[in-house]
């Protein structure tokens, strides 16, 4: 009797074992461990308490482990509803502000889209993950390099390039959509010629402390539909690449 409990209680432990075994994968050395998926869902269920409603944008957010975009030192605060640092004076965005840019952004698969400011890699990333072609520019070299290799590892449809985002990236325009990650003190003439008509740029504009997020569409060259959505609080698009 009491060797057929132990039995069926190993049966159990190795079982157990083997379901926290499958749901852990690795990625440049970094696990995705249960704990990071059941983060992962928590945090989704928070950002659709805050009012996202975009079940895909949702769900690509689910798939992708942010914490692969943090520096090992800090991987514990990656499910937090925070911005945080990823060097160089910069940050990665608040979850909420990436899930609402990408649901303003109305992504379909096959879209084109250009990114301004890589960063760390994680909007791409989620942008991919809805089936997008991305093309990203960075204007800080050390994040550009780390931000293509992990988005190379994990496989990401993401053309990374280093420069000034003020110019747009005319060689794979016109794009479908445009984001940009960072604070813009107006819009750039460049990223409204080089959007398709229909296009949508979505782009924080304002100085200091204090953005409003626009979502422009373009009816066609000159002619544009803008709308506010809200406050947001961006690091700077600067003028020159370092
Ligand atoms: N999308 C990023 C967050 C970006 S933070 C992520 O998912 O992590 C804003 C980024 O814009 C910073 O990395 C900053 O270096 C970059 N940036 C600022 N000015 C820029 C410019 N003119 N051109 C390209 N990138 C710029």
């Amino acid at each position: 009797m009491q060797s057929s409990v132990v039995s069926i209680q190993l049966l159990v432990m190795s079982k157990t074992f083997i379901i926290f075994e499958n749901a852990t994968t690795y990625f440049c050395g970094v696990e995705d461990t249960f704990k990071h998926q059941a983060l992962r869902k928590k945090l989704i269920l928070h950002l659709k308490k805050s009012g996202i409603k975009d079940f895909k944008v949702l769900q690509a957010m689910e798939k992708i482990p942010r914490h692969f975009f943090f520096n090992s030192a800090f991987l514990q605060f990656a499910y937090d509803d925070v911005a945080f640092q990823i060097g160089e004076g910069q940050t990665i965005s608040q979850p909420y502000t990436v899930a609402r840019q990408t649901e303003l952004l109305e992504v379909r698969k096959g879209d084109t889209i250009l990114e301004i400011g890589t960063g760390s890699g994680y909007q791409a990333a989620v942008l991919s993950g809805l089936g997008a072609t991305v093309v990203s520019i960075e204007r800080n070299k050390k994040l550009h390099e780390r931000a293509k290799n992990m988005l190379e590892e994990l496989k990401c449809h993401v053309k990374c390039f280093y420069g000034d985002g003020y110019k747009g990236l005319p060689e794979f325009a016109p794009y479908d959509r445009i984001i940009v990650t960072a604070a813009a003190p107006y819009v750039p003439d460049n990223l409204l010629k080089q959007l398709k008509p229909r296009g949508i740029l979505i782009i924080p504009v304002g100085k200091d402390n204090l953005q409003v997020m626009k979502k422009i569409r373009k009816i066609d060259e000159n002619e544009y539909d803008i709308k506010d959505f809200g406050n947001f609080s961006f690091v700077p698009l600067l003028n020159e690449t370092s």
